[in-house]
């Protein structure tokens, strides 16, 4: 699964999902970029950039 997301440390524009667990908000989704090791984490598909 990939995701159209500016990765800010490199320019690159595709993530690729990581990892992802059940939380209690939902599913937790890590994302990380093809190009670098910048990732983010989305809960339920909100970023949620206080966990990374
Ligand atoms: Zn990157």
């Amino acid at each position: 699964m990939r995701l159209q997301h500016d990765c800010p440390e490199c320019g690159a524009e595709t993530f690729y999902r990581s990892a992802s667990t059940m939380v209690q908000l939902g599913e937790k989704v890590k994302w990380a970029c093809t190009d670098c090791d910048h990732g983010f984490v989305r809960i339920n598909g909100a970023v949620d950039t206080g966990t990374v």
